[in-house]
């Protein structure tokens, strides 16, 4: 198994109180040229656990379990270390490309940048390697464009860019945070086909991370849905988005706006009643019983524990799968 993450708990450190937790026993496993979308609305713990993938997060935070990749326990390697595997061998690819280009600097020459890094190959190779990534992530007219600078390309050509460069550098592992939230719904289908093209030619494994579960069901082989920091529904994507066992995996699904459907009888579309609570002012028990139209008294006297049903689908719910179904 490429990336295992076991029982990961994050908290930061507080002046006055005790450690508040961030998120609370997450665990998941991704294999290479697979892909595992994490999704869940802002609150949920997304971030942070991208944060914790990729050895950034800051000193105030803390996160402990384990992050098995390859084998290593990434949150057991120092910096210089963890230096070593960020960009080389798990790639990241940020929701607002330019966050990731230098506006100041060629496309070609942030690729080739990123290549001559990380492998000992002449100034001409990275180029030419540069411009068969902007072809493979189809920049129309590469040759011409590859000195162009991010401010001449459209949004979704600078997330193509941002693709190419985590690519150039042949991580084993991506992570795609929210890469289509920004585009139209055209190019955001592109990029996706992109993404799909790049995972089962190169066997990378990818873990997207999104709001949005059109996004999670055009592309992920595995779903994991986040709550207020914390896992409540895992499984094969299309049992998920089709048989959704947790109520809010359905207020989700319900709340997507869908062609001839899913608009109620005033015009509107159907949304979770509530917000994510504070993480610093959990409900007692459940933490989606404030909002959770199945709620009962025994939902609130303590947090269900995440089980395992024996089709391998794991749940947080006191309802069980066979109620949930
Ligand atoms: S445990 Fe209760 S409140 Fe929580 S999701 Fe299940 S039914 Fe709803």
């Amino acid at each position: 198994m490429m990336l295992e993450v076991r029982d990961l708990a994050i908290d930061i450190a507080r002046p006055d109180a005790e450690p508040l937790r961030l998120v609370n026993d997450v665990s998941f496993r991704l294999a290479a040229g697979r892909t595992l979308g994490i999704v869940g609305e802002s609150g949920s713990g997304k971030s942070m656990l991208l944060k914790a993938l990729i050895g950034l997060l800051p000193g105030t935070i803390r996160a402990t379990g384990s992050i098995l990749f390859d084998g290593t326990d990434l949150l057991a390697l120092g910096e210089a270390e963890m230096c070593r595997v960020r960009g080389r061998r798990i790639g990241m690819i940020f929701q607002e490309p330019m966050t990731a280009l230098n506006p100041a600097q060629r496309i070609g020459d942030q690729i080739a940048e990123g290549i001559r890094w990380h492998r000992r190959v002449s100034a001409a190779e990275a180029r030419a390697e540069a411009l068969q990534w902007l072809e493979r992530v189809r920049i129309p007219d590469a040759r011409r464009r590859i000195d162009t600078y991010p401010h001449e390309m459209s949004g979704g050509q600078r997330q193509r860019v941002g693709i190419a460069i985590a690519l150039a550098m042949r991580p084993d592992l991506l992570i795609a945070d929210e890469p289509t939230t920004a585009l139209d719904v055209t190019v955001q289908a592109e990029i996706l086909d992109i993404f799909d093209e790049l995972v089962s030619d190169l066997g990378v494994g990818l873990i997207l991370v999104s709001h949005d579960l059109g996004v999670i069901g055009r592309i992920a082989d595995e779903t994991l849905v986040l709550y207020a920091g914390t896992r409540m529904e895992e499984g094969p994507t299309e049992a998920v988005l089709r048989h959704p066992r947790h109520p809010y995996t359905r207020g989700l699904l319900a709340a997507m706006p869908r062609r001839g459907g899913g608009v109620g009888a005033g015009g509107d579309l159907p949304t979770i009643p509530g917000t994510v609570p504070s993480l610093a002012a959990l409900p007692p028990g459940c933490r989606f019983a404030n909002r959770c139209g199945c709620v009962t008294e025994a939902c609130r006297a303590a947090e269900p524990a995440w089980r395992t049903a024996a089709d391998g689908r794991g749940l947080r719910c006191i309802l069980g799968p066979e109620a949930a179904a």
